[in-house]
């Protein structure tokens, strides 16, 4: 059994939070164990929930046309969330929660060890731009420790509104400039893990 798939199996035993008994499934993340891109979204919703996967819902379905706009399949990158377990009536997630499964996405972080992050919505942004505002930031990145940090709006925002949408599709454009960037600052400092998703 990968670190990945033992990881998924204590994630889905987890029980530090009230809403672990609500959940219908966990939503650990899924993607390619070495993929060099992660997106790090807010919670599990509904569809999440009932299928224990990540973005799956009409987000999701976005989500994955903005892949494909850069020619990147789901399969390639890897998909979490800041929390595992659907906060009920899809509220936003409490403090604490976000406390509690802090050490489930650090896990999944190391064991990737994707060469960059796009943060997508607010939750994830303030992991990792403490302090920083969504319109200020989205479509900027930040280089730190040898990975790179981008981030985005939440795709479920930016359905909905179609300024946004504009925004969040010109911003994934930039996506694949910065991963080739990422791979040139990983490449300098340790041996290759796989051909750059965008080398022909
Ligand atoms: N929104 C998120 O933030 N994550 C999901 O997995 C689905 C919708």
């Amino acid at each position: 059994m990968s670190a990945l798939s033992e990881l998924y199996r204590q994630v889905a035993a987890c029980h530090r939070c009230e809403i672990a008994r609500t959940r219908t499934n966990a939503v650990p993340g899924e993607g390619a164990e070495n993929a060099e891109i992660m997106f790090i979204g807010e919670a599990p919703g509904w569809h999440e929930d009932q299928q224990g996967r990540p973005f799956v819902g009409p987000a999701g379905k976005f989500l994955e046309e903005l892949l494909a706009s850069i020619r990147l399949k789901r399969a390639q990158v890897y998909i979490a969330n800041v929390i595992k377990c659907r906060p009920p009536a899809n509220r936003d997630p409490l403090p604490q929660e976000i406390e509690n499964c802090r050490p489930w996405l650090e896990e999944q972080i190391s064991l990737v060890k994707p060469r960059m992050i796009v943060t997508l919505g607010r939750y994830s942004l303030a992991k990792f731009f403490p302090g920083k505002t969504i319109s200020r930031v989205h479509g900027t990145a930040q280089r730190q420790g040898g990975m790179i940090y981008y981030a985005m709006y939440h795709p479920a925002a930016a359905l909905h509104q179609q300024s946004l949408r504009q925004e969040i599709e010109a911003d994934m454009k930039k996506i694949p400039a910065l991963l080739a960037e990422a791979a040139e600052i990983s490449e300098a400092k340790e041996a290759p893990k796989q051909l750059s998703l965008f080398e022909v």
